[in-house]
């Protein structure tokens, strides 16, 4: 038990073999003309940045992308080697300190790419040049892509490494717009070729357009949701399977048993208090730490010895648990939120459904005060 742990006895266990084989079987899936990029943005999905990066950096991830400038930072300071590049999403006067810090800048404007220029500390600055291929976000648009790439590319002190867009998709209709987009793309890229720019990375496709074997002319994939054991894809296809859950339990320990018999103590039934007549336990895994009640309704569970314990109250710091049926209850005891307890399971998929959200929802919401355990299962 490490020392956060003692203090506050809930966390989350991280798989990081499951990490590395779901890169595996990326690196498969992508073949050995693409090379796999990891994307570790918004503090690893929520898996935690460091050992994940880590781990993905051991098992042969071509290279790191990141969502921002802090966490691409803390990276290197952890002494994470290889190239980082960043996906943007912040102000051109950023760009020194991108550059000092040895972080691959994306440009998606003239002001960043003259920003990135005058990094210059004599070699040229290398950059990847972002392109919206109609999702919306950032990048240069299409249609203005030639112009803008072969511009960027005149500049003296920049050196164009990469130039990518990003289709994600969900479902059938969004995969049969994601590819058209694609074509598009492609044809930029053919053009550029014509016009003498050939950059080291081109990429264009993430876990949905991977998953799906979608059509695909460029030498990189940048995959994130997969990496995780999360599918973009709803209904997972078959191919899914082939990753398995990272965040692989969430559990807390009882800090307190209440025994309470008698009739119910007549609080209002919508109100907080819990209604006497059973054995109630609690941990210390509430709303401050991404807890949240179930919509709708739908009654939630953890599990105790392998069985189902209703889930009564969240608070700010705590959950109530029924433990009626549990026999003698001891303090300390483990209570499991997610993954598997003596051949029962709670899933990823059953707090979706709790929460009518997404999987990769439901671990962004953990709020990062719990304890993460990066282990081998
Ligand atoms: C987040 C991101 C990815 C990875 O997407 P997944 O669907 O999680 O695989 C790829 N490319 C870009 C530009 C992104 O922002």
């Amino acid at each position: 038990m490490g020392a956060q742990q003692a203090l506050r006895p809930v966390w989350a266990e991280i798989d990081r073999q499951a990490l590395a084989a779901n890169l595996s079987a990326a690196i498969r899936r992508a073949g050995p003309g693409r090379r796999v990029i990891a994307s570790v943005k918004a503090n690893a999905y929520g898996h935690g940045l460091i050992e994940v990066s880590r781990t993905l950096v051991e098992a042969g991830a071509a290279a790191l992308w990141t969502g921002n400038i802090p966490e691409a930072i803390a990276l290197r300071r952890a002494g994470i080697a290889g190239p980082i590049i960043t996906f943007g999403g912040y102000l051109p006067e950023v760009m020194a300190s991108l550059v000092a810090h040895d972080l691959i800048p994306t440009v998606y404007d003239w002001d960043g790419a003259k920003a990135a220029a005058a990094a210059s500390r004599g070699g040229p600055v290398p950059v990847y040049l972002k392109i919206d291929s109609g999702l919306g976000r950032l990048g240069v648009p299409l249609a203005k892509a030639r112009d803008f790439v072969t511009a960027v590319a005149r500049l003296p002190g920049l050196r164009i490494d990469g130039i990518y867009t990003h289709l994600p998709f969900g479902d059938a209709a969004g995969q049969a717009w994601a590819e058209t987009r694609a074509r598009d793309f492609a044809g930029l890229l053919a053009q550029l070729r014509t016009d003498g720019i050939e950059p080291e990375i081109t990429q264009l496709w993430g876990s949905s357009g991977l998953l799906a074997g979608s059509p695909d002319g460029c030498n990189a994939v940048c995959v994130g949701h997969l990496l995780y054991g999360l599918s973009p894809i709803h209904p997972a296809p078959a191919e899914a399977s082939e990753y398995q859950p990272v965040l692989s339990a969430i559990r807390g320990r009882l800090i307190a048993i209440g025994d309470r018999p008698g009739p119910a103590n007549g609080g209002p039934p919508s109100g907080y208090a819990i209604a006497g007549g059973r054995t109630t336990g609690v941990v210390p895994f509430g709303l401050g730490d991404g807890m949240r009640r179930s919509v709708a309704g739908a009654p939630m569970h953890a599990l105790l010895r392998g069985r189902r314990v209703p889930i009564l109250g969240i608070s700010l710091e705590h959950v109530v648990l029924d433990l009626d049926g549990i026999e003698a209850p001891r303090l300390g005891e483990a209570v499991t939120f997610l993954g598997q307890s003596e051949g029962e399971a709670v899933t990823l998929a059953d707090w979706a459904a709790w929460h009518a959200c997404r999987e990769l929802e439901v671990v962004m919401a953990l709020s990062g005060r719990i304890a993460m355990e990066h282990g081998v299962s």
